[in-house]
């Protein structure tokens, strides 16, 4: 993690001096104990239901002007713009928690339920993933109604509640409102959070910050190699594991060379003139022609990888003998892959089956979601959200990248052609690298007003 003051490139604090930050703090605080957890068929309602009640609750303004829905657990706020003609502004987050990891509850400093708040922070589960944006979207809105502002855009908060999980209810969301003809100009999601060092990309001057574009996709592979038993003395022919072990090695062997993508030739292109590091600068000169190596460079660092390489992460191994002189039954091998923008799981495939040939092995798709689509830099909202960031965090490079993990925006590809994932709020990499799903994780109050001002500018700039 890089040590970066994130506080020291906040800036334009002053602004919107009359919004009610200590009330929102204390908002967010109520919302994060919501327990909030989905389990699928056995999730308990209550808490969700504690949730829509403190959001009816706390956001008169929003409720007066906006018709509120409940699609199973999932909302929908509908506040309706003076201009029909002009398609919405979409703000996505979702409701859903993960559970505290079984083992830690006792390195949290605050419970991760009680909704406890401090000088300093809000704590609790949900603070950065992403109560803080659900909550920071409706408080945004609810500054500028309570002030007298028609949004000309309608303007729509979709907020899932299983995320985590299945992220049936964004499916179920989007539907609704591609069979409602609903169209938006843009729309804004969770991506990255933080602020990260530009010395990765070979910029060790600056401090970049980005919004998504994409999310790679995720396939899990089955490999299954049958198996006879039997007794050790003869294993001819190779047991199971043995087979399933040289397709392993095949499939690591013949791994596809990295690449870079579009939204990745974007992001070196932005850095360009800020890349000091050689050979990188002199091959950032061309993008195009020098991409293969810029790509091999990338790949040779952890913290690039991701980003130029559909990875291979073999996870799981079922099916070993229980005995040194019994040969294995049928054995299996579950592979997670994380395909880059613009790969199919059918080109994984594809690759997969020649590197399998001949080895007896068969692959098996279990559960798939496609990359999410290359939305462009051009398109609509980009540049207001990168202006929004740009304008409260100071010597901040805003660039284009993509989501390594998942997100329920892909679910709205449909109803939106400029898809921006991006979390408004800049915590310290610290706090997001062992809050985010890990232990003790809180906002400080000074994140979360930033954040919230962030949003209204968006959205003045935007909506009105
Ligand atoms: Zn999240």
């Amino acid at each position: 993690m890089s040590g970066i003051n994130v506080y020291a490139h906040y800036t334009s604090e002053e602004d919107y001096p009359d919004l009610d930050y200590t009330g929102a703090c204390e908002r967010l605080a109520r919302a994060i104990s919501c327990k909030t957890i989905d389990h699928g068929e056995k999730t308990e309602g209550a808490p969700f239901e504690r949730l829509h009640a403190l959001v009816r609750s706390s956001f008169p303004h929003i409720m007066a002007a906006s018709t509120f829905e409940e699609v199973g657990r999932n909302l929908l706020i509908t506040c309706p713009g003076t201009d029909p003609s002009l398609p919405c502004a979409l703000l996505l987050a979702h409701q859903d928690v993960v559970p505290v990891v079984p083992g830690t509850e006792n390195d949290w400093l605050h419970d991760a339920f009680a909704g406890e708040l401090d000088e300093t922070f809000v704590w609790g589960r949900g603070a950065l993933d992403i109560k803080d944006m659900l909550m920071g979207e409706l408080e945004a809105l609810e500054y500028l109604l309570a002030r007298g502002n028609r949004p000309r855009r309608t303007v729509i908060l979709a907020f899932g509640a299983d995320e985590e999980t299945a992220s049936a209810g964004a499916t179920k969301l989007a539907a609704i409102l591609e069979a409602r003809g609903v169209r938006a100009e843009w729309l804004l999601d969770e991506g990255t959070t933080t602020m990260f060092a530009g010395a990765l990309w070979g910029a060790p001057e600056r401090v970049l910050t980005d919004v998504c574009i994409s999310q790679k996709g995720y396939l899990d592979l089955r490999l299954d190699a049958h198996g006879e038993g039997g007794h050790s003395s003869n294993p001819f022919g190779g047991t199971s594991l043995e087979r399933l072990s040289v397709a392993i090695s095949h499939l690591v062997e013949s791994r596809p060379a990295p690449e870079l993508t579009p939204i990745v030739r974007d992001t070196f292109r932005a850095l360009a003139p800020h890349i000091t590091e050689e050979q990188l600068r002199t091959l950032v000169q061309d993008v195009d022609a020098n991409a293969e190596k810029i790509a091999s460079l990338a790949a040779a660092r952890r913290g690039l990888y991701p980003f130029v390489v559909t990875t291979m992460a073999v996870d799981m191994l079922e099916g070993g003998s229980a005995a040194p002189n019994v040969m294995p039954g049928d054995a299996s091998a579950t592979i997670n892959f994380r395909l880059l923008p613009g790969t199919t799981a059918d080109d994984v495939l594809a690759w997969v089956e020649g590197a399998l040939d001949g080895t007896g092995v068969t692959a098996t798709a279990v559960h798939y979601t496609p990359a999410g689509r290359m939305d462009s830099t051009s398109g609509a909202g980009y540049a207001e959200v990168s202006e929004a960031l740009e304008h409260y965090y100071r010597d901040v490079d805003v660039v284009p990248s993509f989501v390594c993990g998942g997100t329920d925006a892909i679910r709205y590809e449909a109803v939106c052609d400029s898809i921006l994932r991006v979390i408004p709020f800049r915590p310290t990499p610290e706090e997001e690298a062992t809050g985010v799903h890990g232990v003790n994780e809180r906002i400080s109050r000074r994140t979360y007003a930033q954040g919230i001002r962030v949003l209204v500018r968006l959205l003045e700039r935007t909506v009105l």
